[in-house]
């Protein structure tokens, strides 16, 4: 059978998706696929849409990391305000960490998740190596164990959950997705108990975006359409994820 590009494109897609996370797919993800296209409006969200915090990195007197003119936390604001962006293009409500260049806490960015109820939290941080490196690419890292501290934050018979299957999902759907539409090396997905999303209530994902350490990769880091590709990418990861979710919930 013979398809035309961008299905078969699609397929591949779909098909090495649902290897990584053992599941199905459905048909308005597929039809979501046009890359670089917005995500579309979904209309199972008209009602109460999922609310996604999205946390841009560092900020304030942490700056993050620097190299090759970058700094950290600017281009992870960046990002981020573009992830918003897109999220909301898709129909889903989100609530920023931060919006300028103040500090928070990691326990203050992870409680916010809590006080809005969130479905997802996504973190985006930039990459470093050793001055000089050739490392380059995405990776994304879930936490393996929720914090006893999030554990507490989850009133008694709530619907939030955390890493009951949720995270690691969710970090390959976000890591496929964004080294699909940007093209970047596919580090993978890493489970590492980073504070900010073993501390959030809801399923949590924190992106690093590329190495800023890299010169070719800081050079297309710089790109403003690069980094529409990353957050298109990620909000992608974040809608399928979503939306998997709302049909699981609607099918059991
Ligand atoms: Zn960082």
């Amino acid at each position: 059978m013979k398809f035309h590009p961008f299905i078969a494109q699609s397929l591949q897609t779909l098909v090495a998706f649902s290897a990584l996370t053992g599941s199905s797919f459905s048909l308005v993800w597929l039809e979501q696929q046009r890359a670089a296209a917005p995500l579309p409006r979904q209309s199972c969200w008209n009602e109460m849409a999922p609310l996604v915090v999205v946390d841009a990195g560092h900020g304030g007197h942490d700056g993050g990391a620097v190299a090759n003119g970058v700094i950290e936390k600017k281009l992870s604001l960046d990002i981020a305000n573009r992830v918003k962006k897109e999220l909301e293009a898709a129909g889903l409500r989100v609530v920023m960490t931060r919006t300028d260049d103040s500090f928070l806490s990691l326990d203050e960015r992870a409680a916010l998740a809590s006080t809005h109820q969130a479905a997802a939290f996504v973190s985006v941080h930039l990459n470093t190596d050793g001055a000089g490196s050739a490392a380059e690419g995405i990776e994304t890292y879930f936490a393996e164990t929720q914090a006893l501290s999030a554990r507490q934050l989850v009133p008694a018979g709530s619907s939030q959950r955390h890493n009951e299957g949720g995270s690691a999902e969710f970090a390959s759907a976000v890591q496929h997705l964004v080294c699909a539409a940007t093209k970047a090396e596919n580090r993978g997905t890493k489970a590492r108990d980073y504070a900010v999303v073993a501390r959030a209530v809801c399923p949590a994902v924190l992106v690093e975006c590329g190495f800023i350490t890299s010169t070719s990769e800081s050079a297309r880091l710089k790109q403003a359409g690069y980094r529409d590709k990353i957050a298109n990418g990620i909000a992608r990861g974040v809608a399928l994820f979503l939306q998997r979710q709302a049909f699981q919930v609607a099918g059991s």
